[in-house]
C-alpha cells in the first residue's frame, strides 16, 4: 500500500506540471463542478494526495492498496477516473478498487500531524500513555499520518524496538530515537522515489527503488543487517509484521 513517501514523490512530480494548468474534462458527472477551474496547489495529507482549486476547494485521492495516479499516456483497464487538463490528462487508476476519489474529503480531517512534521514534544505526548503495541501505534493515522506497514516495520528495526511492545513500557529516550528513526526511513523512501515491490509506479508510471534499501519488511528468513539473526514474521494487528529477534527487544 502506498504510503507518505510514495504519496509524497507523485505530490513532488505533479506540483512541477499541474499548477496552473486549467480542467477540461471529468469522467464522472460528481466532479464537474471542478470543471474549467485552474490547478492552485497540490498538497499531501498523510497519505491522501489532494488537488487544490481555490479557496475550499479540493479533489482529493486515496491510493489505498493498488491506487496509481500517473499523468500523460494512456487509460489501462484500471483506470477508474480521468481529468484531462490544458496540457495533459491525469488517469487514477486503482486495480483492487478500494481507493478513492472525492471533493473536499471528510477524511482528512480524522487525520493526525503528518509524520514528516510532528515535533518531538507532540509526539510523546500522544504516545507515551498508550498500552497498544507500539507498531500499531504509529501505524494508527488518527495519531500520526502517513505510516504504513513497511515504513513502520523498518523504522522499528532502525530504533531496536521490538514491534510488540506496549507503548508505556518505551522510555522516553526510546521513543524520541523512534521517532528520529520513523522520518529518516520516510525520508529515504521520498529520496528513492517511493517502494515499487507491488503496483506502485509514480506520476509517470517509472517504479521507486525504496524496495532495495528495505532493512526488514518481506525479509523474513533472511539475515538481519546488523547481527545476522534470522527476521521473523508475525501478525500483528492483522498485518505481517517483520523484526530481528535478537536485536529488537
Ligand atoms: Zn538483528
Amino acid at each position: 500500500m502506498p504510503e507518505l513517501p510514495e504519496i509524497e514523490t507523485v505530490k513532488l512530480q505533479l506540483q512541477k506540471v499541474l499548477v496552473g494548468q486549467k480542467l477540461l474534462s471529468v469522467s464522472d458527472e460528481k466532479y464537474k463542478s471542478l470543471k474549467y477551474k485552474s490547478v492552485k496547489e497540490i498538497r499531501r495529507e498523510g497519505k491522501v494526495f489532494l488537488i487544490n482549486f481555490g479557496p475550499n476547494l479540493d479533489l482529493g485521492f486515496h491510493f489505498k492498496m493498488t491506487g496509481q495516479l500517473v499523468y500523460g499516456g494512456l487509460p489501462t483497464k484500471h483506470t477508474r477516473a480521468i481529468f484531462e487538463f490544458t496540457k495533459g490528462t491525469l488517469y487514477f487508476n486503482d486495480m483492487r478498487k478500494f481507493g478513492w476519489v472525492k471533493i473536499n474529503p471528510e477524511f482528512t480531517k480524522t487525520l493526525g500531524e503528518d509524520a514528516l512534521d510532528i515535533s518531538t514534544h507532540k509526539f510523546l505526548k500522544l504516545l507515551k500513555e498508550l498500552r497498544k503495541p507500539i507498531k500499531i501505534a504509529i501505524m494508527d493515522q488518527k495519531i500520526i499520518a502517513g505510516v504504513g506497514n513497511i515504513y513502520a516495520n523498518d523504522a522499528l528495526w532502525e530504533s531496536a524496538v521490538n514491534p510488540r511492545t506496549p507503548v508505556n513500557q518505551l522510555s522516553i529516550n526510546q521513543l524520541t530515537n523512534l521517532l528520529k528513526k520513523i522520518k529518516l526511513v520516510l525520508r529515504e523512501g521520498i529520496k528513492y522515489g517511493g517502494t515499487s515491490l507491488s503496483d506502485y509506479v509514480d506520476a509517470f508510471g517509472k517504479n521507486g527503488s525504496y524496495q532495495d534499501h528495505i532493512r526488514v519488511y518481506k525479509k523474513h528468513g533472511e539475515k538481519c543487517k546488523r547481527c545476522k539473526s534470522i527476521i521473523k514474521r508475525i501478525v500483528l494487528g492483522g498485518r505481517g509484521t517483520y523484526y530481528c529477534p535478537k536485536c529488537q527487544i
